[in-house]
C-alpha cells in the first residue's frame, strides 16, 4: 500500500461518489478470479448505496453459479439489449481481470464508444493504455486481490461482509489453483487471514469449486489422460487435445476442461503444458507452466493470447492439428 494507490483509490472514490449508475465489466470466458472480483466489487457498491450491474460477454461456468449475487450478472450474449443499455446508461465502468480491450470479446466496441469514466482493476502483465485510471499490480495473485486492497484503502473495509469476503476468497483461490502457483506474496494470505475473519466456510468453497462436476467429466479427464496425452520429454513438454466429436461423446459442457491442462504437469521432468480445445471456428488454447517458462510471452507471441508467467491463454484459427502442428514446431526455438 504506498501513497500512490492511495491516491489512485482518492480518485476513484470520487468518481464512484458522481456517479449515479456503474457497470462492472470482466472479460471473455470468465473464470473464477473474473466473477469473484465483479461479485465482490459489484457487493461492495451496492452497500455503498449505489446502483452497479455485473455484464460479462458469454456465460460463465456452472460451479461459479453458487456465488452471492451472481444471478444478476448479465451475460451479454443471451440479453444484447439490457446489457447495451445498462453500458449506455453507466457514467462509470470497472474493468477487471484484464487489460486489453479484445477479451471483452463482443463487449470490446461498446467499452470502447462508452463516455464513462473507467478504471481498469487487474493483475496481468503487458497492459494497454484505453482506461482513465489504473489500479494494477502484476505483482498481485489476482484481482480479487486487488479488489480486497481497493476496499481497504477506501477507508470503507466496514463493509466488506461475508458474502464479499465468499467472492474474493473464490477469485483468489481460482487463480492460484488452490494456492499452488502465483501465491507466494506474504501479502496474499494476509487477505486470506482477513476474509476468513469474516467467518467464511474455505472448505466449502472449494468443494463448490473442485466438487461439483458431472460424472462425464471425470470420465473425459480419464479418457485425455490415456488417450490424449503427449509427453515430449526432449522438450520437457506435454500437451492434449479434444476434437469437437470428442466433447460431444461425453456431453461437454463449459468449465468442463477447467484444470485439464496443470495435469501434464504433474509428470516428472515436464514443466510446459498445453491443451488445445477445438471450438466451432476456434482452437482455444491453455499454456501452463513451472518455474522460469514464460507462457505469457509464448502464448502472445504466437497464439493471439496472453496471461502471466505460469498461466496463459490463447487461440488459432488453423484447424485443431495445424495448430498442434505449429506448437510442436515452435518448441526448439523456445525449450533449450
Ligand atoms: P485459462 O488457460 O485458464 O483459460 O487462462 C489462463 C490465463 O490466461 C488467465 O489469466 C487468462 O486471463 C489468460 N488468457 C486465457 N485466454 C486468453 C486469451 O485468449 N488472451 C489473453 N490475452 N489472455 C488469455
Ligand atoms: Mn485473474
Amino acid at each position: 500500500m504506498n501513497r500512490y494507490e492511495r491516491n489512485l483509490v482518492v480518485q476513484i472514490n470520487q468518481h464512484i461518489e458522481q456517479s449515479g449508475n456503474i457497470a462492472v465489466i470482466s472479460h471473455e470466458n470468465p473464470d473464477g478470479d473474473a466473477v469473484g472480483s465483479s461479485l465482490a466489487l459489484y457487493h461492495y457498491l451496492k452497500k455503498s448505496g449505489k446502483k452497479c450491474f455485473v455484464i460479462m460477454p458469454n456465460d460463465y461456468p456452472d460451479f461459479l453459479k453458487w456465488l452471492p449475487g451472481s444471478k444478476d450478472i448479465n451475460i451479454f450474449k443471451k440479453d444484447k439489449s439490457t446489457a447495451e443499455k445498462k453500458i449506455h446508461d453507466a457514467d462509470m465502468i470497472f474493468l477487471l481481470d484484464f487489460n486489453t480491450p479484445d477479451r471483452a470479446g463482443k463487449i470490446e466496441d461498446l467499452i470502447r464508444e462508452s463516455k464513462a469514466f473507467k478504471v481498469m482493476i487487474d493483475h496481468h502483465p503487458e497492459r494497454l493504455v484505453f482506461t482513465d485510471i489504473n489500479f494494477t499490480d502484476t505483482l498481485s495473485s489476482s484481482t480479487a486481490e486487488l479488489v480486497f486492497r481497493f476496499i481497504e484503502l477506501t477507508g470503507n473495509i466496514k463493509l466488506l461482509d461475508n458474502n464479499i469476503a465468499v467472492c474474493l476468497y473464490t477469485g483468489i483461490m481460482s487463480d492460484t489453483g488452490s494456492f499452488s502457483y502465483n501465491s507466494s506474496q506474504p501479502e496474499t494470505y494476509r487477505v486470506l487471514s482477513e476474509l476468513l475473519k469474516k467467518g467464511i466456510d474455505k472448505d466449502y468453497i472449494y468443494s463448490k469449486v473442485y466438487n461439483n462436476y458431472s460424472e462425464s467429466r471425470l470420465k473425459l479427464l480419464g479418457y485425455c489422460l490415456d488417450r490424449k496425452m503427449v509427453v515430449l520429454p526432449e522438450y520437457k513438454t506435454a500437451y492434449m487435445s479434444l476434437t469437437l466429436l470428442e466433447k460431444k461423446q461425453y456431453n461437454y459442457k463449459r468449465g468442463d476442461s477447467e484444470g485439464f491442462v496443470n495435469y501434464p504437469l504433474s509428470v516428472k521432468g515436464v514443466n510446459f503444458a498445453a491443451f488445445f480445445m477445438e471450438n466451432d471456428d476456434h482452437v482455444k488454447i491453455s499454456f501452463r507452466s513451472r518455474g522460469k517458462f514464460d507462457t505469457n510471452a509464448f502464448a502472445f507471441n504466437n497464439f493471439d493470447g496472453g496471461g502471466h508467467v505460469n498461466a496463459s491463454g490463447g487461440e488459432s484459427k488453423l484447424s485443431l492439428s495445424d495448430t498442434i502442428n505449429k506448437f510442436i514446431s515452435l518448441l526448439p526455438e523456445y525449450i533449450s
